[in-house]
């Protein structure tokens, strides 16, 4: 009898988009991901999602259910605290959109972790991630996530009490995440606490690997990035690494369940998630700020009036020349779908200017906005 295929995804992976720390470029991300027989794949970028839209993409032609996600930087106190070596250190959280709802709120975290809670790394902190939770299933990440870092450090029940925190924020969609990386030795010990509360909360397992290159090979290049991340030479023995531990590639759904065989579940789950993660972008839309129209005024009539409204303040004689010229130019836009466009732009230069806010250079318009324009 044939084996039965192994059904494995990751949900843990960073491309080239978690700068000078991720190797992969998408294209052959995904395309690696689909060679393996993986049906579903996530991106899970660090602090930013800069790759989403390519990955969404790329997933869709290549046949893949894209998983959106991020692996932010969560602040040890407020995402507003930045003292010297108190806030400089921070956890990550590997969090991931089951919906638009959840896309939305990621990004909501995402910017504000760059607006409000930059310090070294973009920050979020649990008022952000509790606020907008929905739609959202987190699970701990690696052995920077706050769990895994407070069992490291003997403090088994802290780390209850945060797992039991996040379980009241996310219920259901709450995960630990299990890794294999037996070079080094502080996972073997996160693993067995993760285990074990697991089986005290009967929070659900999840394996990941966490991956940041596609091939085993690619390793050094990684470290490389790294080293140049840290600005530090890769002869340095005293710099942040990875190349003593060679294996956050992109393993086989067969290697998963091959390192996993004890805790089968951890890779099942991963199928359930991916079943629960079903996020539609829509994409190709026009997405403008909704310009206020009179009544009875389409986008175009509108615009075609605002013109030959303003035309005098441009032309002291309108000639049959100009006429003909503002016909044009109104044609091409309003054939191209840019009415409601040139709406928005006219009133905000036109507002700036009232304001004596400086618009361009001085007394320059473009061209094709000249009639519009006081
Ligand atoms: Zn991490
Ligand atoms: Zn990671």
């Amino acid at each position: 009898m044939a084996k039965k295929k192994v059904e494995f995804t990751h949900l843990h992976v960073h491309s080239e988009y978690s700068l000078l720390d991720g190797l992969s470029k998408i294209k052959p991300l995904v395309a690696k991901a689909k060679e393996l027989g993986m049906k579903s794949l996530a991106l899970t970028d660090h602090g930013a999602m800069y790759g989403a839209i390519k990955f969404y993409n790329t997933c869709k032609e290549e046949g893949i259910k894209p998983i959106i996600g991020c692996e932010i930087y969560v602040a040890r106190r407020s995402r507003f605290d930045k003292e010297t070596k108190v806030d400089s250190d921070n956890f990550h959280l590997v969090l991931l959109a089951k919906n638009l709802e959840g896309y939305r709120n990621l990004m909501k975290i995402v910017t504000k972790a760059h607006l409000e809670g930059f310090y070294y790394k973009p920050r979020a902190d649990m008022e952000l991630i509790k606020e907008y939770h929905k739609g959202l299933i987190a699970s701990t990440a690696c052995l920077e996530g706050e769990i895994p870092s407070l069992i490291i450090q003997n403090q088994y029940e802290k780390a209850k009490e945060k797992a039991k925190e996040f379980l009241e924020i996310f219920g259901d969609d709450f995960y630990l995440e299990i890794q294999h990386h037996p070079k080094i030795p502080r996972q073997e010990i996160a693993n067995k606490g993760i285990i074990q509360l697991s089986r005290e909360l009967g929070i659900p397992l999840v394996a990941t690997n966490d991956s940041h290159y596609i091939e085993p090979e690619d390793a050094e290049a990684q470290d490389v990035l790294l080293a140049i991340q840290t600005q530090k030479t890769v002869n340095d023995p005293n710099r942040l690494s990875m190349i003593n531990s060679p294996d956050f590639y992109l393993r086989s759904p067969e290697e998963m369940a091959e390192i996993f065989k004890d805790y089968p579940e951890a890779i099942k789950n991963t199928q359930e998630i991916a079943e629960k993660c079903n996020l539609e972008i829509p994409l190709g839309q026009k997405v403008y700020p909704s310009f206020p129209l009179p009544e009875g005024e389409t986008a175009e009539s509108y615009l075609r009036k605002l013109t030959y409204e303003r035309l005098p303040l441009r032309y002291k004689k309108i000639t049959k020349e100009v006429k003909e010229r503002v016909e044009y130019e109104l044609d091409i836009i309003i054939k191209m779908g840019y009415a409601e466009y040139f709406l928005i732009v006219q009133d905000l230069v036109n507002w700036a200017k009232s304001q004596g806010i400086r618009v361009g250079r001085e007394g320059e318009v473009r061209p094709d906005l000249s009639f519009l324009i006081f």
